[in-house]
């Protein structure tokens, strides 16, 4: 899979399609058959793509608004991880992200629902996961 797919498959809320648990069976959130559609009413209704789309972003990473709080960024409903991706890539890039994340999945480090960036303590613990691949002591 080339970097450059990976980094183009970054989705509005900032999950990795082409890394995501569903790719095999999912066009990816830019594109009709998401599968998101099937675990909520998010298809046509998803905060963050219908708000990226309004605005004319690629992503969340390029509002001014963000964190807006909404949704997919409500840390009562969904892990601080997506916030935290968020902010790497809005901070490092889209491409610094992707290779923090493959460089971390070399290491044991998996990307992915419910694996190793899922249910840490704040942003800042995920984002230095990220960067330096190593949880806080
Ligand atoms: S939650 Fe919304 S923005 Fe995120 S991948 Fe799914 S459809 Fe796209
Ligand atoms: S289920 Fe959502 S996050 Fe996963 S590949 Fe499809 S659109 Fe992307
Ligand atoms: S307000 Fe900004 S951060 Fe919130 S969903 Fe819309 S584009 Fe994303």
């Amino acid at each position: 899979m080339e970097k450059s797919d990976i980094i183009d498959s970054i989705a509005c809320c900032g999950l990795i399609c082409r890394l995501c648990h569903l790719a095999g069976d999912c066009d990816g959130c830019r594109n009709t058959a998401s599968k998101c559609s099937n675990h909520s009413d998010h298809w046509g209704g998803c905060y963050q793509r219908k708000c990226c789309r309004g605005r004319g972003i690629k992503g969340c990473w390029e509002c001014g608004d963000f964190p807006c709080d909404k949704e997919m960024f409500d840390v009562t409903t969904h892990d601080l991880k997506i916030r935290a991706c968020v902010r790497c890539i809005k901070e490092d890039g889209p491409e610094r992200f992707v290779e923090y994340v493959l460089g971390n999945e070399k290491n044991g480090i998996r990307y992915g629902f419910r694996k190793d960036y899922d249910g840490l303590g704040s942003e800042e613990e995920v984002l230095r996961l990220l960067r330096i691949g190593k949880k806080n002591q």
